[in-house]
């Protein structure tokens, strides 16, 4: 017979993998003008942690982002999230994996400016025919504090707000990740901290996978683990470190 704390045992000894790469590379461009962006990744990133990605610009960052969010095929290795091989999968399954059960948070919020909060969060469930799950919806709205301004458009919302919706947007669908792009670039830094806080709250909370690329140590400070890559390798990581060992690591890897 299994116990409850039979399963959690189990969970906890094995924890499961949320995405993986394996020997992955990506090459743009044949010939003489080929650019190697990514050269043999390998990784786990655990389910429910909260991992950061920093690098010098053109070490492989945003390759490397698209290559896990199934936005971009590797010219070579495997991609996985959870058990589906991302690399594997044909271009209509990899958009309805990409839909379901990938969140996307920019630094460009991206949110429709003739919709509502509430419209914006629930386009993606609404374009793929799915039932709105009104209790998970209206969690996630008081989650992130947008609780009471469920009704207004955009441009009645100041930057962190919108991040806010974007979050929430990200999670509606209840993802297997969330993948964020430099979610602060564009943040002064008080809402940075409260959008990082945020973060923390839904892997601590609800047990939330997350990934972010950035360029800033206090953003990747917030992560459980702060992945280094340069020239396209990774090139070590941190567990919990504090922003001046990240920079520390930053200014040993070059220009950034
Ligand atoms: P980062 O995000 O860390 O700045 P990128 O992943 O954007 O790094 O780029 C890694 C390398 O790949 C760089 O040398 C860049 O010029 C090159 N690269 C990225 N995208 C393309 C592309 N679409 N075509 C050709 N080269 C590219």
């Amino acid at each position: 017979m299994t116990t409850q704390w039979g399963e959690f045992a189990a969970t906890v000894g094995t924890r499961a993998t949320a995405m993986r790469l394996d020997s992955v590379t990506k090459t743009y461009g044949k010939g003489d003008g080929a650019v190697t962006a990514l050269r043999g990744i390998s990784l786990d990133v655990p389910r429910g942690t909260f991992t950061a990605v920093m690098g010098p610009s053109g070490s492989g960052k945003s390759t490397f982002l698209h290559c896990i969010a199934g936005l971009d095929q590797p010219t070579s290795g495997r991609v996985f999230l959870g058990d589906t091989e991302l690399s594997a999968l044909k271009e209509a399954e990899l958009t309805a994996v990409r839909r379901e059960r990938i969140g996307y948070v920019f630094q460009a919020y991206n949110l429709m400016s003739a919709l509502t909060v509430k419209q914006n969060i629930t386009l993606v469930a609404r374009l793929a025919d799915k039932i709105v799950d009104e209790a998970w919806l209206s969690e996630m709205l008081t989650r992130v504090g947008m609780h009471e301004h469920v009704d207004r458009l955009p441009n009645q919302l100041s930057g962190g707000q919108q991040q806010r919706v974007a979050i929430a947007r990200a999670l509606a669908t209840r993802p297997d990740a969330l993948l964020a792009d430099e979610p602060t670039g564009a943040l002064d830094t008080r809402t940075s901290q409260d959008v990082l806080r945020l973060f923390r709250q839904i892997v601590d909370e609800i047990g939330q996978t997350v990934l972010m690329v950035t360029h800033d140590p206090v953003a990747a400070s917030y992560a459980d683990t702060v992945l280094f890559l340069a020239d396209g390798q990774l090139a070590g990581q941190l567990d919990r470190p504090s922003p001046s060992e990240v920079a520390e690591r930053m200014t040993r890897l070059g220009n950034w």
